[in-house]
């Protein structure tokens, strides 16, 4: 079997460093709030080039922690893709905000920034982004909107740590970013873990507060806060695994390249982008009207695939409110799309194999 992405073989790359970090921690008995987190935060903002970095303990507090951050009241407008992973839906709504979805682009899968002006309101607060399946935004338009209308930008990054748009790493693109170390992401931790990075002090003492029970010091609490920590063999392994990301993401690059430049099947649409370096291939997202049968038929050639992802949030039970709302090109996306594997940890023979296989699907 092919697997989507195997990944004890992913991070036992890096078992000695992981073990002697662990071992450390286990000596020292610090296992939050530590120099392993304060070392993790220091260079991950270094590496998206940002002033700050906050550890969180996953990707939806990460992305709630920038909205109750911001402020906004009950009934504020966040502009958001209709094709996003329903996390960053859930933030907005869980803040009290309400998500006001827009339609991709169909070349990119990201939100089509020529639609998204026709959506604001005298209500619209916030642009939140999503950097779907890698590839990060084009943000200039959405930038000019924002200056135009006075609203935030965020960013959610979980799926494109180190991906670059005009020079800019993603994380750095905006008011702030969410990003999640879920293990599958392509910098992903043994557990759950996340991160905000933002430029913006204020905002970063504020996030930061909020994450500790609303505590700017010890008991002495000015927000209703939450508790939202990343723990200390997290930030360890993380920190290690940063390291490699660029490798990591080469790699994937190469084996997308591969694949886009190899793969020839009538029947099947290939990803596309703008730029080589905008985007790190969490997924390598491929389009076809015969997408179950495509499935089935891997499956038996032992490959295995994702659909990322079957169902659109507005046909969700969770949003009941928003079924009878059309999307079509969201809709068509969610029909057709089907994530070949690609990994850091993927042999060349497994790649061309996957080449050949769906070559050879009629
Ligand atoms: C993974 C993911 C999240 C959520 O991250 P968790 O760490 O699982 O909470 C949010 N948004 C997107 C686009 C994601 O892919």
């Amino acid at each position: 079997m092919i697997n989507f992405l195997d990944l004890a073989k992913v991070n036992n790359r890096f078992r000695d460093e992981i073990n002697s970090r662990i071992a450390n921690i286990l000596d020292e008995g610090w296992y939050l709030q530590g120099k392993y987190n304060e070392i993790f935060s220091y260079n991950f903002a270094q590496y998206c080039g940002t002033k700050y970095a906050l550890g969180v303990a996953n990707g939806l507090d990460a992305l709630n922690l920038i909205i109750k951050a911001a402020g906004f009241a009950q009934g504020d407008e966040i502009i958001v893709p209709a094709n996003t992973y329903i996390a960053t839906i859930l933030a907005i709504s869980q803040n009290g905000c309400t998500p006001v979805l827009v339609e991709p682009d169909i070349n990119t899968y990201n939100i089509n920034p020529d639609l998204i002006e026709e959506k604001i309101t005298n209500k619209t607060k916030a642009i939140m982004v999503v950097h779907l399946y890698g590839q990060a935004v084009q943000m200039e338009k959405i930038q000019e909107l924002a200056q135009k209308y006075n609203l935030k930008v965020f960013e959610d990054s979980a799926q494109a740590h180190g991906a670059v748009y005009q020079n800019k790493k993603v994380g750095n693109l905006s008011d702030a970013s969410a990003f999640s170390f879920y293990p599958g992401k392509n910098l992903g931790c043994l557990g759950d873990g996340g991160a905000i990075t933002t430029n913006d002090q204020d905002l970063y003492k504020k996030i930061k507060a909020i994450a500790n029970y609303g505590s700017d010091k010890k008991y002495h609490h000015i927000y209703k806060g939450v508790n939202s920590r990343l723990d200390e063999i997290q930030a360890a392994v993380l920190d290690i695994k940063l390291k490699y990301l660029d490798k990591d993401n080469q790699y994937r690059r190469q084996i997308s390249k591969f694949y886009r430049e190899n793969i020839k099947n009538s029947q099947i649409i290939l990803p596309k982008t703008y730029d080589e370096n905008a985007h790190v291939w969490h997924v390598f997202p491929i389009r076809t009207k015969r997408r179950d049968e495509l499935q089935k038929y891997l499956n038996n050639n032992s490959i295995q695939t994702i659909i990322h992802y079957p169902t659109p949030p507005h046909k969700q039970n969770a949003y009941k409110e928003w079924n009878n709302l059309k999307f079509p090109i969201t809709e068509e996306i969610h029909n057709t799309i089907i994530s070949l594997p690609i990994s850091p940890v993927m042999s060349e023979n497994e790649i061309k194999r996957v080449v050949e296989v769906v070559n050879d699907f009629i």
